[in-house]
């Protein structure tokens, strides 16, 4: 069995966006849809010569009234299955509830987690990601999947372990 890297977090991060950019697929659904793909997806990626499959989910709706109701039962799934959980944040956006309840779930299952600020594309990534630092899991990673700038960094840290 090939590790499992499970990509999480809030609809519109860029969790597609990533996992098409991985598995050079363009399978994924992509929005302008924000929270389209409804089912977990699976896709086979390799990076420096390790092979892993990657899971991309729909994403978590946001509410902030408790994590276990609102968290996509996919998404749950999908961290359980994982191996690697890339916890995706749009640094655009900024910190939000969601994120919030995401961290609390993740900080309680034992799971080697990275945080990874996307969209930092044409914006102050240092400035934009600090807050990401309160959620208490550690590094924060900043990409622009849709570029592919920061991504061989994160995937040089995330895969060490596996
Ligand atoms: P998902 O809902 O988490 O799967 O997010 P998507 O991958 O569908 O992306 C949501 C939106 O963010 C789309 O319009 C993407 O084009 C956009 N997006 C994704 N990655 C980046 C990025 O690195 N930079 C910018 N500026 N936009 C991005
Ligand atoms: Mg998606």
């Amino acid at each position: 069995m090939l590790p499992v890297v499970a990509l999480v977090g809030r609809p519109n991060v860029g969790k597609s966006t990533l996992f098409n950019r991985l598995t050079n697929t363009r399978d994924a659904l992509v929005a302008d849809y924000p929270g389209l793909t409804r089912d977990r997806k699976y896709g086979q990626a390799t990076y420096d010569r390790k092979q892993f499959i990657v899971v991309d989910t729909g994403g978590i709706t946001g509410d902030e009234e408790g994590i276990d109701e609102h968290m996509a039962r996919q998404s749950l799934l999908a961290i359980d299955e994982a191996d690697v959980v890339l916890f995706m944040l749009d640094a655009r956006a900024g910190l939000m509830p969601a994120d919030q309840g995401i961290a609390e779930h993740l900080r309680k299952v034992n799971k080697k987690v990275f945080l990874v600020a996307n969209k930092v594309d044409g914006i102050d990534g240092d400035s934009e990601s600090a807050e990401f630092y309160k959620l208490g899991l550690g590094n924060v990673y900043q990409i622009a999947a849709a570029h592919g700038r920061g991504v061989s960094q994160l995937l040089n840290t995330s895969m060490a372990p596996l």
